[in-house]
């Protein structure tokens, strides 16, 4: 549903079916019937947003309950919000067309800290002040979850509540905590100094933060009662954890049009960049039985021809043949794909892509990231250059002729020789395809290489190291190309410049919020979008702010640095963290957790225990 004011405007807009709401499975309730209103803001497109694999979980989570309704909204596209504001039209709810101003909860979904300006034009979209001490009624409670919410200070002063860590139990407390105050006229401050004694509830306006002259953290200190250290919230058994058995059915094209279903989250690996591995650890993983379930009802009620299996590794998940094996005889049938990302080199069986290959056949993805062993070593991605040849050698004989290599760029300790490796191991990719006696007949192959460049990020052992300026970044793009010597392989590179922002934002704290706002205000926003984003404004507002955004990026910090997000727990261990810095920096390795386990300390969210090996050391 949609404002009627806007009918006569929806022709005149790109892609009116991102604005209209009524998909199939959309949830339409009656608002008299329910105690609270819920509104899920993803702050980017309506294509991206509904490929997200959380926003999924939660709408229906939500949905779930007979108290409460959650309804969709996204960031609207440049020349929608024009209409709006020249119309006075307020941000709706895509299910009811209602201003969401008036619903008792916004939360927003943060997986990429360059939404965060589209944050700020969405609450006052909303008509709704930007700061949380602004809005001084009880609701709407501005919250936040996702992985950006592991250093939730950039936006401290915007959201009312983050929640770090796994969000489907604790959303659901969080909304009986606030139809429990609502009920008894309760004001905001007594409800957020509530909602801050639930475990996994961060109340930003709660700790006050110090700063030395050198403008590092001095401390932080928990106010009313706030705990302090704020342990993010941990989902033990994932198969008994509530899974949707519906998906809204966008009417256009969305970025990942298809069933998704997770079979693990966390990660054995300890990737030393990755922070979604750290983040998300220990591992805990669906059962078979339920992952195969769980798919069925969803093409069923979607009619999708493609299920994608999704973790941050699917090759490790301990299951997958038998689960494979178990859902071809009804994925044939049904003419349903079977999705894999994020495979690793070193473990796919070629029985599994052979059974693969009897449904219909998609692109090969591995990530080796660094182009030498040296540096593979440096950044714990264990894999040798062997593997990566033999897998892809595989996949030739197995009919593939595209293969997709994601690679970094300035990751510690880098040289021109690691890069040079980079070009190194596509070719011999390459030349690997054209001494396969089984490879596709008259067929041509093609690697495409992307190329990413490193954002060093809070919770992982990468947390102290500088982060290479846009202009090196981009010396070392261009000197890629220039070692790449055949038309068979494909660079594609991220902007250095969108890099240097994210940058600026993960490790950053407090002081930034003006500056967001500052930049919100000279029209930055859509800022991951290389066609918006606008350096220039970005510059002006730092100088304006007096900040100084390399000091967030460009300095190695100390060890004993109080770091802007160390009042967060995700159960690793900054003593695990430093020394698997320390470790980087001799080139040494550490073994996945499945082969032993590292103590890195994430098992006490567990109880102590992790699924894939069952005895840890502390
Ligand atoms: S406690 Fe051990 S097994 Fe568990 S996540 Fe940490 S390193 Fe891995």
């Amino acid at each position: 549903m949609y404002p009627k004011k806007l009918e006569k405007f929806l022709l005149k807009v790109q892609k009116p079916g991102r604005y209209t709401g009524g998909e199939l499975n959309s949830v339409v309730k009656d608002k008299s019937k329910v105690d609270i209103r819920y509104a899920f803001c993803f702050p980017d497109t309506y294509e991206i947003g509904m490929s997200h694999l959380g926003m999924k979980i939660l709408y229906s989570l939500v949905n779930a309950r007979e108290d409460a309704w959650c309804e969709r909204v996204f960031a609207p596209w440049t020349d929608m919000e024009a209409v709006m504001r020249e119309n006075d039209i307020l941000l709706y709810g895509l299910e009811s067309g209602d201003e969401i101003r008036n619903f008792d909860i916004l939360g927003f979904t943060m997986q990429y800290e360059l939404s965060y300006t589209n944050v700020l034009n969405m609450l006052d979209l909303a008509g709704l002040p930007l700061r949380s001490k602004d809005r001084t009624s009880l609701t709407p409670v501005v919250i936040a979850g996702g992985a950006c919410v592991c250093n939730a200070e950039p936006m401290a002063e915007f959201f009312d509540i983050t929640l770090p860590g796994d969000g489907e139990e604790v959303t659901n407390e969080l909304i009986d905590l606030l139809k429990e105050y609502k009920a008894k006229g309760a004001s905001k401050q007594e409800f957020l100094q509530a909602a801050a004694q639930i475990k996994g509830v961060y109340v930003p306006s709660l700790y006050e933060v110090e700063y030395n002259e050198d403008n590092t953290v001095k401390s932080v200190n928990p106010t009313c009662g706030a705990p302090e250290k704020v342990e993010k919230r941990n989902v033990a058994d994932l198969d008994s954890m509530f899974s949707p058995s519906e998906f809204v059915v966008p009417f256009l094209e969305v970025v990942h049009d298809r069933t998704t279903v997770e079979i693990f989250r966390g990660c054995i690996r300890g990737c030393r960049f990755c922070q979604a591995g750290f983040l998300n650890r220990p591992l805990r993983r669906k059962s078979p039985e339920v992952v195969e379930a769980q798919c069925k009802a969803i093409c069923d009620s979607t009619g999708y021809d493609e299920i994608s299996l999704c973790s941050l590794s699917t090759s490790d998940y301990k299951g997958l043949e038998k689960l494979i094996t178990n859902m071809l005889p009804w994925t044939i049938e049904e003419k349903i794909n079977i999705a894999l990302p994020s495979l690793r080199a070193d473990n796919f069986p070629k029985e599994l892509m052979e059974k693969l290959n009897a449904v219909r056949r998609s692109g090969l993805t591995f990530a080796p990231e660094a182009g030498t062993q040296r540096l593979r070593d440096v950044i714990n991605k264990n894999i040798t250059e062997k593997e990566v040849l033999t897998t892809a050698a595989q996949a030739f004989s197995g009919g593939w002729t595209a293969v997709k290599l994601y690679f970094m760029i300035g990751l510690p300790t880098e040289t021109e020789e690691d890069i040079e490796g980079i070009a190194n191991l596509a070719q011999a990719v390459v030349d690997e395809y054209y001494k396969n006696p089984d490879k596709p007949k008259g067929k041509s192959v093609s690697v495409s290489i992307s190329v990413a460049s490193l954002v060093p990020k809070p919770f992982t052992p990468f947390q102290w190291e500088p982060q290479d300026k846009p202009d090196v970044l981009i010396e070392k793009q261009n000197y890629l190309v220039s070692c790449v010597k055949t038309r068979k392989v494909n660079v594609s590179r991220h902007v250095p410049w969108t890099s240097f922002l994210e940058g600026v934002f993960a490790r950053g704290d407090r002081r930034l919020a003006d500056v967001i706002e500052t930049a919100w205000r000279k029209g930055c926003k859509f800022d991951g979008w290389a066609e918006c984003l606008k350096p220039d404004m970005w510059e002006e507002s730092f100088a304006e702010n007096g900040i100084d955004p390399y000091f967030y990026t460009a300095r190695r910090r100390e060890y004993d640095e109080i770091l802007p997000w160390d009042h967060m727990d995700y159960g690793v261990t900054k003593k695990f963290l430093v020394n698997e810095n320390k470790k980087a920096h001799k080139g040494e390795t550490t073994a996945c957790c499945r082969e032993k386990c590292a103590g890195c300390g994430a098992n006490k969210l567990n109880g102590g225990v992790c699924d894939e090996i069952g005895k840890t050391v502390v």
